[in-house]
């Protein structure tokens, strides 16, 4: 660690009470020390600062958790009635300022770490921008482009005019063989990818006819989960169906986004394989009631939104019980940003505890993300990733929809006035 931060400025916050994620407790009047980017101390009482530079911030009527991690966004875009024909009229720049408010937007709703799930590669010079701290943002984990098969859910050409269609390769992550999904992963890691999606079955938001269908075989998901394991990148499949979700999870894949009609079978898999279900119910909600205006989505869309979208819920829900490890993630883009904390009243309405749901967003995701030393817990060497609402979280889950404070990395975003 650099001597500047050990001997730099220090701020303490005074909390009413912090929760210890792991065992539950609340713990009533405690101060945390931050210096440089890190929980330097944690202790019991309101501790008054020792030098005269030193800052107090005053969180006694709140709660304190740590920062809250979503496996599953799009910095890139915001689902709206033009997002077809913005395909053609955006150019990257144009792309990378909206991603810019986007990725503020998520960090100001208590969201210090994201993974994102796939865009044009802008993702991963957002990242950059935020690590270099032009841009205020969450930590950003990115798979830069998806990865799927010809006419797959990540295709980027689906539903364009012949000549527009052209025949994209794993450069652009379209493969169809064991070796395309190996060069498709190294060509990620050479454009500083940090995760690998791809596309295990069809999609709703794309101009495809089924939206369930299984788009990879087991060879390829074992080609595309063994070579990212060589570059210790975490793998997700989006997944709608079956068939193709069930040969994700044989075929080494970490987590399932979505898991909207998974069968019994598969969630005994999943428990086998140790594979994780990102419930994004949100997403899910958000597509049932957009698919109800006529002309916001094209209609082949709007009509697997109304069929897949109802089901998200119900079936976390069931997963839940089978003990299905869930990760904390929600598709944000396809909802406005920034709404990212709405999933957390869904997993309890489907039975989910509310404790439960923020350990999924805090210990589980730190863990997927191999940061379990430094997010997801509020303790002594931790990364200073951290929120506060009022009220109790554990009594009422919808209060995490309204963070009143956020520091990330140390520095503080939002605080009371
Ligand atoms: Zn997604």
């Amino acid at each position: 660690m650099f001597s500047a931060l050990v001997f730099g400025q220090k701020t303490y916050l005074h909390c009413g009470q912090v929760l210890d994620v792991k065992s539950g407790k609340m713990l009533k009047a405690q101060t945390l020390i931050i210096t440089g980017n890190t929980i330097s101390e944690v202790q019991s009482g309101y501790i008054s600062p020792t030098e005269s530079e030193d800052q107090v911030i005053d969180l006694k009527n709140m709660t304190v958790l740590p920062g809250f991690i979503d496996m599953h966004v799009h910095l890139e875009g915001e689902s709206n009635p033009q997002s077809y024909i913005q395909r053609f009229t955006l150019n990257e720049a144009d792309v990378a300022f909206l991603s810019s408010l986007y990725a503020k937007k998520t960090l100001m709703a208590g969201f210090t770490t994201v993974r994102d799930l796939g865009g044009s590669g802008v993702n991963i010079a957002l990242r950059k921008a935020i690590d270099r701290g032009t841009v205020i943002g969450p930590r950003v984990f990115t798979a830069g482009k998806a990865i799927a098969s010809t006419g797959g859910h990540a295709d980027p050409t689906n539903g364009m005019r012949n000549d527009l269609k052209g025949d994209p390769g794993p450069k652009e992550g379209v493969v169809n063989s064991p070796e395309d999904g190996i060069k498709a992963v190294r060509q990620r890691y050479k454009d500083g990818a940090d995760a690998i999606k791809i596309t295990a079955t069809g999609g709703v938001r794309s101009v495809a006819k089924s939206g369930q269908n299984p788009q990879f075989t087991v060879e390829e998901n074992k080609a595309i989960t063994e070579t990212a394991k060589d570059y210790n990148m975490l793998t997700a499949a989006h997944a709608h169906g079956d068939e193709g979700m069930q040969r994700a999870v044989i075929g080494g894949i970490k987590t399932i986004e979505h898991g909207t009609l998974m069968s019994e079978k598969t969630m005994d898999l999943m428990v086998q394989y140790d594979t994780y279900l990102v419930p994004t119910i949100t997403a899910g909600k958000q597509v049932t009631e957009k698919a109800k205006i006529p002309g916001y989505f094209p209609k082949v869309v709007a009509q697997k939104a109304s069929e897949i979208g109802p089901k998200v819920q119900n079936t976390f829900g069931k997963a839940y019980r089978k003990g299905v490890p869930i990760a904390f993630g929600t598709d944000a883009g396809v909802f406005p940003h920034g709404e990212n904390a709405r999933e957390f009243k869904y997993m309890v309405e489907a039975g989910m505890p509310a404790l439960e749901a923020i350990q999924s967003a805090t210990l589980t995701n730190a863990n997927l993300l191999g940061m379990e030393k430094d997010l997801g817990q509020l303790k002594k060497g931790f990364l200073a990733d951290i929120v506060a609402v009022e009220g109790n979280p554990l009594e009422e889950i919808n209060i995490l929809e309204s963070v009143g404070f956020v520091m990330k990395d140390g520095k503080v975003y939002q605080q009371p006035n």
